[in-house]
């Protein structure tokens, strides 16, 4: 069970360079292992405009292991 998670929360995506993007759990499709969909923003604009990207059916890891979500480390 990963606790508190919910729709509209805002936690950290591993992107495939391996650091944190902020992201907002628009789906939870099971609580038990932490797997939802997101809406993941960039820090910057594409070449077309783009400014978030969505993210489907992604684990938990309380690793920041790469295209997996986990809770904001404190600041
Ligand atoms: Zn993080």
């Amino acid at each position: 069970m990963v606790e508190g998670c919910a729709v509209a929360r805002m936690v950290h995506y591993t992107n495939a360079e391996g650091e944190c993007a902020a992201a907002v759990i628009t789906k939870v499709w099971k609580k038990e292992t932490g797997t939802v969909n997101l809406t993941v923003f960039r820090d910057s604009h594409t070449a077309r405009g783009e400014m978030t990207e969505i993210k489907t059916s992604v684990e938990w890891s309380h690793l920041s292991k790469r295209g997996a979500w986990h809770w904001p480390e404190r600041a």
